[in-house]
């Protein structure tokens, strides 16, 4: 008989399987606070669950379906899991710890593989396998808990896969990070590679996280060369839905731009983007090209252009960073996640 795996279920769903089987409401807090909040692996160290309890759930349920396959760690504190789900598939997720600062951010995946194929990512390279569900998602944070003992603070939809493409499980997986591992919404950042009828209803949704949006380039025509979704979902459309998006929340989007040398990062590209994003409320981050491991063609810009190019955006009165590389040495920056094992 196949395990209940318990981190499928909100609160009450606990509850509700607990009293089936028998057991006082309490149970369920007890063992809803085991998993949720003292990042418990396994059932025997629920120690003040009465031991009968324990063996029943030992032999009948899991608390997660899906384990840490590879866990590779880099010169500046970054880890990078494989994790494994239930049918094999793997996909990768990142753990995130910046040296001045408390948080401790996780990079989830949300899809194996990647339907959107853009030119620089390495995700959709070997093509989409399926979506992750909620639970899955939610899984990556309680392994890495599990794993370092630590409490993760913030959490990034920017992993493998497009959220947007798989949105009924990202709104449950945020709900349920919300509710069962308690992180304010705030310190949820979902990006977008831009589909379009999704961000307006993102926009309606009861918990709305701070959207990042891929633009990566100030027009049509080079967004097009390197984002197939341009084609479908192009930028003077996507700028009214972000417009839209800014009146309906009053936050502050994300832009994410990277730099690709030569390709996008030019005086006229940064004057064209000034201009594209004047009547929208954001920041602007700048990722400097990774290179992923096949012939993209693509190059790192240099350090002169990059910062000419930040200066010129911050002329307008922008905010604008520069994203630090993270974990680059074990292929953990942005845009390497190939969850190569598959
Ligand atoms: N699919 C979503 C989220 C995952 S990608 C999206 O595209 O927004 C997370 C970020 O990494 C995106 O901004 C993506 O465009 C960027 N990225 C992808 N490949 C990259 C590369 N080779 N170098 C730098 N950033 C990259
Ligand atoms: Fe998919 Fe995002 Fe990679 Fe594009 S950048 S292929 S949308 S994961």
């Amino acid at each position: 008989m196949e395990k209940t795996t318990l981190s499928k279920f909100s609160k009450e769903e606990l509850t509700d399987f607990i009293i089936k089987n028998n057991e006082k409401k309490f149970r369920a807090e007890q063992i809803f606070s085991w998993i949720w909040a003292k990042n418990a692996s396994s059932f025997d160290q629920m120690t003040d669950v009465k031991k009968e309890f324990r063996e029943f759930l030992n032999q009948n349920c899991q608390i997660l379906d899906c384990k840490i396959k590879l866990r590779q760690i880099s010169k500046d504190g970054t880890i990078k899991y494989l994790i494994e789900f239930s049918d094999g598939l793997c996909a990768e997720t990142v753990l995130m710890r910046f040296d001045n600062r408390s948080n401790l951010s996780m990079c989830v995946s949300c899809q194996v593989g990647c339907k959107m194929g853009c030119k620089f990512c390495a995700t959709g390279k070997n093509g989409f396998k399926r979506n992750l569900e909620a639970h899955e998602i939610i899984s990556q944070i309680l392994l890495a808990q599990i794993d370092t003992g630590l409490k993760i603070t913030n959490v990034v939809f920017m992993g493998q896969g497009e959220p947007l493409d798989n949105f009924e499980n990202i709104k449950k997986a945020i709900y349920l990070i919300n509710k069962n591992l308690q992180i304010s919404i705030r310190r949820m950042t979902l990006s977008t590679s831009g589909i379009i009828p999704k961000i307006y209803e993102l926009s309606q949704n009861e918990l709305i996280p701070t959207l990042a949006i891929s633009l990566h380039a100030p027009n049509h025509k080079i967004r097009e060369q390197i984002m197939p979704i341009e084609k479908k979902y192009n930028i003077e459309e996507l700028k009214k839905a972000l417009k839209e998006f800014n009146t309906k929340t009053k936050d502050r989007i994300t832009i994410e731009y990277i730099l690709i040398g030569g390709l996008n990062d030019t005086k006229e590209c940064a004057i064209e983007l000034i201009n594209y994003l004047k009547d929208i409320k954001c920041n602007i981050n700048l990722i400097p090209y990774n290179p992923t491991d096949d012939n993209t063609g693509f190059k790192k810009p240099n350090k002169k252009d990059m910062m000419k190019f930040k200066y010129l955006l911050e002329a307008s009165g922008k905010k604008v960073t520069i994203r630090l590389e993270r974990g680059a040495d074990i292929d953990a920056a942005c845009g390497q996640l190939a969850g190569k094992t598959n």
